[in-house]
């Protein structure tokens, strides 16, 4: 026996198998029309009126270019298929609204079309929220390093298709000393300084300008089509003039600077926008290292090298196997006898093509890509085994130490002290000719590492300097904890000592900051003889620059040993 409602059911089922095509075509949820051939709309459900804001009559005989402006250009997915195909379109309500919409068309016999139309207003939302959380730095509001070099690659590549004249230029601009408002204001005092930043630039650039934060303390500045290179350098120091103001953060008034680096491609450069932004990156830390609160432009041509940095770090990679590297060693001379003290090795890169690559450009690279940690060890293998010929060949005469410049990055990523007793153990050197040179940031950006480190290494009887004291982020507070044996007052401050009293006072400050801590003074870059009676009056006990001597190949340094003056080419006393 059949149950009554089975029977009901199949009554139903039957009637529901019977129903018109136009009641199902209603009933349907997805917005549908019918076109025909011409895409004249000939019938609509009540879900397309519903979505489109007016009765379904008014949508027959309509277009459905009214609908979809741009249905036409869907070109062959007009073409008869079984399989009906997908499109993403801009739809429009009958009262002006655009709305985000996918398109399912499909064929009817006749070459008709039955078009579904559905708005996907809410998941476009959703995506765009997706996908600006990974393109939109969440402190700043501003893209992120990924989606700026979407848009350089997006100039660059619309001059190559000759649809834009002009060059492109990328401007990268750090805050000078940021990690000290970190570290001693804190990290929210940090996020307040780098979001008056972000708010400065953006009203400063104004909104045809594309900024960005590329990470960290810097941010990108692309000035899309220059005719002159002037308009890129405008831009800059509009961005540089933002920190004339000082800043209100953490209740206190704070003035910082900036370092920028521009770099130019124009339309025949064919360069990739990594490249691009590499390169102003590097002439970024180039100003820095020149001071900070400066603009630097990059010039391939200044260097002899018409290559990016990425293929300079290419050949970086090999430079090591193919022996293209070389030590040249910078006499270091007692101010008051003029008798030569130590030689700080410093490291020369001649490329097999004959080019030679200055520290300033290929030592940044090696450190960003980590190839110093090879690099670096080379450098003080070869110093330490030179030093050792030197000792036990001379005696006395010998320099009593060589210099050997350490990375912040390899503190960070090597054993140091390890390495320094494997160099010393492999090449029979006594600890005490060697001198570890570090600059202030790598000991401020790392303190606690940093200071077990270096007391380690002092423990093995290496003595310790820091380089270009002066320029970097204050170390002062981090001085009187570390084992130093000498600062080296930066080239810049002695460049200017003699005729700028700023400079000269500050080099007085250094001398006495070292002597009250027991330290003593290398001056760097001395070039006059002006500067040596002043150094000399201060006090400071040690003088390298180019008065003296340039850094020169190994054969120099034996020269000097075995000559019976102990003042080299010329004397200190003429000084006097
Ligand atoms: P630095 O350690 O401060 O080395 C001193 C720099 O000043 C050298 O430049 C030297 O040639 C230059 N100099 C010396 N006297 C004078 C002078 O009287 N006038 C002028 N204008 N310059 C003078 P260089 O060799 O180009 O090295 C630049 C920097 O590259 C070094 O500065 C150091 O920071 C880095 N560097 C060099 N070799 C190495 C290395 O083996 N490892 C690491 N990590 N860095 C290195
Ligand atoms: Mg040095
Ligand atoms: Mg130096």
């Amino acid at each position: 026996m059949i149950p009554a409602d089975s029977k009901s059911s199949g009554n139903d089922s039957h009637a529901l198998a019977a129903a018109p095509d136009s009641v199902i075509f209603d009933a349907v949820g997805d917005a549908l029309v019918v076109t025909d051939a011409t895409r004249q709309i000939v019938r609509a459900n009540r879900a397309a009126a519903r979505l489109f804001g007016c009765p379904a009559q008014t949508l027959v005989n309509s277009d459905l270019a009214r609908l979809v402006p741009n249905a036409a250009e869907l070109g062959d997915l007009w073409q008869a298929a079984s399989v009906p195909r997908n499109a993403e379109v801009h739809a429009l309500s009958y009262d002006g609204r655009a709305f985000p919409a996918t398109l399912t068309i499909g064929a009817m016999p006749g070459g008709g079309h039955v078009v579904c139309i559905r708005d996907v207003t809410d998941i476009a939302i959703a995506q765009r929220q997706l996908v600006n959380r990974s393109l939109r730095d969440g402190l700043t509001g501003l893209p992120t390093r990924g989606l700026f070099l979407e848009q350089v690659d997006h100039a660059l590549a619309r001059r190559r298709a000759g649809n834009a004249t002009g060059e492109v230029a990328v401007v990268c601009l750090g805050i000078d000393r940021f990690k000290l408002v970190n570290d001693s204001l804190g990290y929210p005092a940090g996020d307040e300084l780098l979001a008056e930043t972000a708010g400065r630039m953006a009203a400063e650039l104004g909104p045809g300008v594309p900024i960005a934060r590329l990470g960290g303390d810097e941010f990108g500045i692309l000035v899309d089509g220059v005719g002159r290179k002037g308009e890129a350098v405008v831009a800059a120091e509009r961005a540089l003039g933002i920190f004339s103001n000082a800043f209100a953060i953490a209740e206190r008034s704070l003035l910082v600077g900036a370092s920028l680096g521009i770099a130019f491609a124009a339309p025949e450069d064919d360069l990739a926008a990594q490249t691009l932004l590499s390169n102003a990156d590097v002439s970024m830390h180039r100003a820095k290292k020149a001071g900070g609160g400066r603009i630097e432009i990059f010039e391939p041509a200044r260097h002899g090298e018409a290559l990016g940095l990425l293929e300079i770090e290419l050949a970086l990679r090999d430079a090591l196997q193919r022996g293209e590297f070389e030590l040249a060693y910078q006499p270091i001379l007692d101010m008051q006898r003029g008798s030569l003290r130590g030689v700080e090795a410093l490291l020369r890169w001649n490329r097999e093509n004959g080019a030679s690559v200055p520290p300033s450009i290929f030592i940044p690279i090696a450190e960003k890509s980590g190839l110093i940690v090879q690099i670096g060890e080379w450098v003080m293998r070869r110093a330490c085994a030179q030093m050792k010929v030197w000792r036990d060949r001379y005696g006395a005469a010998a320099p009593e130490y060589v210099a050997v410049n350490l990375s912040a990055k390899q503190i960070d990523r090597t054993d140091v002290p390890a390495l320094v007793r494997r160099v010393l153990a492999d090449t029979g050197l006594d600890a005490r000719h060697l001198e570890l040179e570090l600059t202030e940031s790598t000991v401020v950006e790392n303190p606690a590492v940093g200071q077990s480190v270096l007391q380690e290494v002092v423990a093995l009887g290496v003595s310790l300097a820091i380089d270009d004291f002066g320029t970097g982020q204050s170390a002062l507070s981090l001085l009187p904890r570390l084992p130093l044996a000498k600062l080296k007052i930066d080239r810049s401050f002695v460049a200017r000592m003699d005729v700028e009293s700023e400079s000269f006072e500050i080099v007085r400050l250094i001398v006495s900051l070292a002597q009250a801590l027991g330290m003593r003074t290398v001056a760097e870059g001395i070039e006059r003889e002006s500067q040596i009676k002043l150094l000399r009056s201060l006090g400071c006990a040690h003088g390298q620059g180019y008065f003296f001597h340039r850094p020169m190949p190994a054969s120099g340094i034996e020269r000097l040993c075995a000559s019976p003056t102990p003042t080299p080419n010329r004397s200190i006393a003429a000084a006097d």
